[in-house]
């Protein structure tokens, strides 16, 4: 089968079309995800080199290769931009512009040579793609998308070395025209399928981060950026089946701000909102896990402590209800608050399901809210001093 070149280059131009509109219709559906716009630029760029190496027909007439190249190489650089943008890195426009620029440059004293002008190319297509499959292999976590688009990248890479050593083999004298141009084409082959799986891989990656941050909305609390309710619960219990298994206990300690509706109505809810977000400032400096910080509601979060026995848990509340109390008031745009908390040790004999953990835990929250605010309880342990409680001053475990 010979396969001829025109045809080719339409194939690629179709392709590309199709990509590009599938990136448009991402890029309009999904407005904040900005990578799409970079892919859909650089299939744009490829639909456009396409259509411009179509002009040249079959016989490789100088202009159209060269600029039809020059747009398909950028177009490559930006799919490589692309994916620095998907993986949070700026930047890349300088190393793009000047890969098409020296390939563009290297093309000039290159105007009799086909070949030479095709190792240009190859080398000027492969260099962003080289670039792309580095990036997407050197994250540690293996995503099946960026996989896909990295094999498809090796692929082309040997689509253009197949190319390359053809055209050095036509220089030398070692292969025959006929034998180049029918090898030529299935190399471009390569190119173009590569092309297609690459855009499928980077598809499968967008897939994967939208659902990502559909997940991290469903289990995290906008207000605060802390995991929410829900979060809460799932991972409580697996922190009650890892204590099963070990039978090292935990706690869990639930706190809530005291006199919140206070703050509320004299300063306002949005100024509430600020306190909130302090709170978890303050934990978030004074403990040492506050990935374990969950916002139940309201002005209700808990901690959950694993491995931790209630009387460890006790030192942590003491700490935290000390740390509020002393930097709440810090900055012009915060007020002094302090927080009351409930704590309570897991125990085997509790059922998960029944809540009675909660229950308790939550027993020891109005207990130190009884006795005064601004302190903490245990459950099943009546830690407070009562003339402590009469002061507001609890009892601090340094
Ligand atoms: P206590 O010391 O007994 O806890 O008194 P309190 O005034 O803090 O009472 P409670 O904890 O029941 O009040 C919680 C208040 O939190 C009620 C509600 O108006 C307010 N609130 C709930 N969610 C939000 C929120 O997202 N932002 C703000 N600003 N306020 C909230
Ligand atoms: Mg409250």
């Amino acid at each position: 089968m010979k396969l001829d070149f025109l045809t080719l280059y339409i194939v690629i131009l179709l392709n590309s079309l199709t990509v590009a509109i599938i990136w448009a219709a991402i890029a309009y559906r999904y407005r904040t995800f900005t990578t799409a716009r970079i892919w859909l630029l650089g299939c744009i760029l490829t639909t456009l080199g396409g259509g411009i190496l179509a002009l040249q027909g079959n016989e490789g007439s100088y202009a159209p290769a060269v600029i039809g190249n020059g747009v398909v190489i950028f177009g490559f650089c930006l799919f490589w931009m692309g994916i620095r943008h998907f993986y949070g890195l700026k930047g890349g426009l300088a190393a793009s512009v000047a890969i098409t620029m020296a390939s563009l440059f290297a093309l000039l004293p290159l105007f009799d040579s086909t070949q030479g002008r095709n190792l240009v190319y190859a080398a000027g297509q492969s260099a962003p793609l080289v670039l792309a499959i580095w990036y997407l292999l050197r994250e540690k976590r293996r995503e099946l998308g960026a996989m896909i688009a990295a094999f498809a990248m090796i692929v082309g890479v040997a689509g253009h070395a197949i190319e390359s050593g053809l055209n050095i083999g036509l220089m030398l004298g070692r292969v025959d025209g006929a034998f180049y141009s029918e090898i030529e084409a299935y190399a471009l082959l390569c190119v173009i399928f590569s092309g297609v799986v690459w855009n499928f891989g980077f598809a499968v990656m967008t897939i994967d981060r939208l659902r990502e941050e559909l997940s991290e909305l469903a289990h995290k609390d906008d207000l605060t950026g802390v995991p929410n309710r829900r979060q809460f619960l799932v991972e409580l219990e697996a922190e009650d089946r890892r204590a099963r298994r070990s039978t090292l206990p935990f706690s869990l300690l639930l706190i809530d701000i005291d006199r919140f509706k206070q703050i509320n109505d004299t300063k306002g809810h949005a100024f509430g909102d600020r306190i909130l977000r302090r709170f978890v400032e303050i934990v978030h400096d004074s403990i040492e896990s506050p990935d374990t910080l969950f916002r139940l509601g309201g002005d209700e979060f808990a901690i959950l402590l694993p491995e931790v026995s209630a009387r460890q848990a006790e030192e942590v509340a003491g700490k935290l209800v000390a740390a509020v109390r002393s930097r709440s008031g810090a900055g012009a745009k915060s007020v002094r608050f302090t927080i009351s908390v409930g704590v309570a040790e897991w125990s085997p004999d509790q059922s998960l399901v029944g809540g009675e953990l909660m229950a308790e835990v939550d027993g020891a929250l109005y207990k130190a809210k009884a006795k005064g605010r601004d302190g903490y309880a245990i459950a099943g342990l009546d830690n407070l001093p009562d003339s402590a409680a009469a002061t507001g001053k609890i009892r601090l475990v340094s």
